[in-house]
């Protein structure tokens, strides 16, 4: 079977981790900061806190701007359930923007008009979390003159999305919004196992992430509230977590950030041959803004069901026989029994249900081979006509 995403792990990858298997260190040694440091370089970010996953990383990311009962974030609707979920964590509560029916990212205008909607209510969401999806950046410059006007926070969950370009800098560099996260899961652009980022350029978000990542530790003299007992000595300033990521992890990460912009090259190759290849087929291929460089975590077509004899289901299993893997990003999240029960119906966002009815995600990955690219195609060619 030919997956839909995996990762690519080379012998200096395995190298780094054996050295760190070697070391003093497994955790809380020197490459956790050797690898923030390495990212928040490359993104152009000042601050960069390492966490166990990304899903961490959000729910650190609404801790550390005080969202919690009584608050609101607002999210796509067209996303993986964790860029909802870290808002419920904290007490507050959550709703969706429908998407552009072009970019399947979050819509601007939806957004807009829902905040004008929320201000004469008296519901303005505290913080906004664009999803970056399929590794293509949502229109943040836009979005930040909204948060601007309207007074919220912005934590863009770039879990599909390290490695891709906004305007003149890399996503990541938190030009436009409070924060940035990232996920480190095998399917993503780079891999520690499971891992996730926090970037960010405000030093105070930096450190009380960095401190809640931690149980609310520190064995910082300066913070303490009374005089310290001795060198074994540390106070719990706040209730945090265990969200750590490993050294073993760190090692990983940092050797994979060497390859990271020949992945996103050989990315948009395969993405640019599909482009080609696919073109005369009843789909329609994803479409890019010119404001951005996706760092083409997913490949995603829409089938124009309307000129296919046979269901999405079928055409979906029928790939699967010929050893294609494809898969589906993403099922609505309000969509989703746990938040029906919250109160939401599948009309409330009609984009993203009538986009998750054609969607479907076909195999790319950095070391996809011509010849299974070519697999590809001749499958899908063989089962849309
Ligand atoms: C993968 C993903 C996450 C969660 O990432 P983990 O590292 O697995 O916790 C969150 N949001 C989006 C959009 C994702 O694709």
């Amino acid at each position: 079977m030919i997956p839909y995403g995996r990762q690519t792990i080379s012998a200096d990858d395995r190298r780094a981790v054996d050295a760190v298997l070697c070391s003093d260190f497994l955790t809380q040694g020197p490459a956790v900061p050797a690898f923030e440091a390495a990212l928040a370089a490359y993104c152009g970010a000042a601050h960069a806190v390492a966490t166990a996953n990304a899903t961490s990383a959000l729910h650190l990311a609404c801790r550390v701007l005080g969202i919690g009962p009584g608050d609101r974030v607002w999210t796509s609707s067209n996303t993986f359930v964790a860029s909802a979920n870290c808002a419920l964590y904290c007490g507050a509560s959550v709703d969706f923007v429908d998407i552009d029916p072009v970019t399947y990212n979050l819509s601007v205008e939806r957004l807009e008009e829902k905040l004008d909607r929320a201000r004469m209510d008296g519901t303005l969401p505290k913080a906004v979390i664009p999803v970056h999806f399929a590794g293509q950046s949502c229109p943040m410059r836009e979005i930040s003159a909204l948060a601007k006007r309207y007074g919220f926070r912005i934590i863009e969950d770039a879990s599909h999305a390290v490695g891709g370009d906004y305007l003149d800098a890399k996503i990541g560099s938190c030009r436009y919004s409070d924060m940035t996260v990232f996920s480190f899961h095998p399917v993503k652009i780079i891999t520690t196992g499971e891992g996730g980022m926090l970037l960010t350029n405000d030093t105070e978000l930096a450190e009380r992430a960095a401190l809640l990542r931690s149980h609310g530790i520190t064995r910082d003299a300066t913070v303490m509230t009374e005089n310290s007992h001795g060198d074994w000595y540390y106070q719990q300033l706040d209730l945090g977590y265990n969200y750590r990521l490993t050294d073993l992890q760190a090692a990983l990460g940092l050797s994979q950030l060497q390859s990271l912009d020949a992945f996103i090259a050989r990315r948009r190759e395969i993405a640019e041959l599909y482009d080609r290849a696919l073109s005369d087929l009843p789909l329609l291929l994803p479409r890019q803004h010119a404001d951005g460089r996706s760092a083409w975590h997913l490949y995603v077509v829409q089938l124009q069901l309307q000129h296919l004899h046979s269901d999405k289901a079928t055409l979906f299993r029928a790939l699967k026989e010929r050893g294609i893997g494809v898969n589906v990003h993403y099922i609505p999240v309000h969509t989703q029994p746990y938040y029906q029960r919250l109160g939401f119906k599948a009309e409330d966002f009609p984009e993203s249900v009538a986009y998750y009815r054609a969607a479907l995600t076909i195999p790319l990955y950095a070391h996809l081979s011509p010849e299974q690219q070519q697999q590809v195609i001749a499958g899908l060619t063989e089962v849309l006509r």
